[in-house]
């Protein structure tokens, strides 16, 4: 089955590279996949922020690969880790984050590898999750995860370390953020304005947090700010051909829900297979 993933996706690059080849003799810059063009290479390097891969902390093989569709995403979603608000901010500590998440999304959850296709340290290091991802958004494709239940097919999730319920995000972690988003919204030429969600936006949960999800407005308005001061004509995908069933439900943030490290509201639902 994962052969069969590789072929169709290897022949999704192709006809978009095609489709980018169309767009930029017209004069623009189309979005998502166009790394390797140089039109669009000064935009990226303007915004890309340092991502440290699975090599870089030393993550553990997966179980199984993850599946990597050709379509893009549509929505970024925000979490956080309900984690310890560490005053740590070392890279070592992120590394030593990302494996703790690894293993317990593998050992605990019994998932084939860490859900999420990205994560931010308090420290504001940025890493690679879920195997393939950095491939994937390079290559305008999405691999799919385990963070956000009965959406992972169309959703990319950054996972931000701590607990925002009743605190306040680090500056250097919202910084990192921004960059993650304004990179993922030009690589995939998704509008800040739609794209950007809480997971409590799907999900009953109270992820990313009470505080962190009301800086979610000013996320959007500083990634649009970071894509308005890029030289190159930025072209965005339709919203509007986003079918029905991926919007966001805003479901009522459950009163009761539980509590435990890691765990931040349903990952995984029916819809998901
Ligand atoms: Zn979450």
């Amino acid at each position: 089955m994962s052969s069969r993933d590789a072929e169709r996706t290897d022949a999704g690059v192709e006809r978009r590279s095609v489709l980018h080849g169309a767009a930029l003799a017209a004069g623009g810059v189309l979005l998502g996949g166009a790394v390797d063009l140089a039109a669009a290479g000064e935009a990226f390097a303007g915004v890309r922020p340092r991502v440290y891969t699975r090599g870089d902390w030393n993550a553990r093989k997966p179980k199984n690969w993850a599946v990597v569709r050709s379509s893009p995403p549509d929505r970024i979603v925000v979490h956080h880790t309900a984690t310890a608000n560490s005053s740590n901010r070392s890279k070592s500590h992120a590394f030593a984050l990302s494996r703790s998440i690894q293993n317990f999304h593998m050992d605990t959850n019994g998932w084939s590898d860490t859900g999420q296709q990205l994560t931010i340290s308090r420290g504001g290091h940025v890493m690679e999750g879920r195997n393939r991802s950095l491939k994937a958004i390079a290559a305008d494709n999405h691999v799919v995860g385990a963070h956000t239940a009965n959406h992972n097919k169309h959703t990319i999730g950054i996972e931000n370390e701590g607990n925002y319920v009743s605190a306040t995000p680090p500056r250097d972690l919202m910084r990192a953020l921004t960059d993650t988003c304004a990179w993922l919204c030009l690589s995939y030429g998704l509008d800040p304005a739609t794209a950007i969600v809480g997971h409590r936006d799907y999900n009953a949960t109270a992820c990313p947090g009470d505080r962190l999800y009301a800086m979610l407005p000013q996320l959007r308005s500083d990634v649009r700010a970071r894509l308005r001061s890029l030289e190159a004509r930025v072209v965005l995908r339709e919203d509007s051909a986003v079918p029905e069933e991926h919007l966001p439900t805003y479901p009522d943030v459950p009163a009761d829900e539980r509590r435990a490290p890691f765990y931040h509201g349903p990952a995984v639902g029916p819809r998901d297979g």
